[in-house]
């Protein structure tokens, strides 16, 4: 694997599943982030709900999955990896500038 978010981003793309049209693609990206998100969370749910045991090693390969529909979401608007973790970083620095905090969450404009 490369270096870094955008190592991996190339990397991602190497399996990627290319529609013929940009908007398929984007759809088929972008719902299969929403489902393995809906996986982890689904797993979660059994863990809390359920009384399953925590397999770290589950949520890590689950991860893993929502991170290659992320990284391939951001190349397919032409995004590098890096600059949605740098600007999601910066943006909580801004939103939180002293680590989080219930009031400053509760009075968000945003
Ligand atoms: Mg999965």
């Amino acid at each position: 694997m490369g270096n870094g978010f955008n190592g991996y981003q190339r990397d991602a793309k190497r399996t990627l599943n290319d529609s013929p049209a940009d908007i398929y693609k984007l759809a088929n990206l972008g719902m299969g982030l929403a489902g393995e998100a809906g996986e982890v969370c689904d797993y979660l749910k059994k863990v809390v709900f359920h009384g399953h045991s925590l397999d770290k090693e589950k949520v890590c390969d689950e991860l893993g999955d929502v991170l290659w529909y992320l990284a391939n979401l951001a190349d397919a608007v032409g995004v590098p990896l890096s600059k949605v973790a740098e600007d999601n970083i910066e943006k909580l620095k801004q939103r939180y500038p002293h680590g989080f905090d219930q009031i400053r969450s509760q009075k968000r404009a945003d």
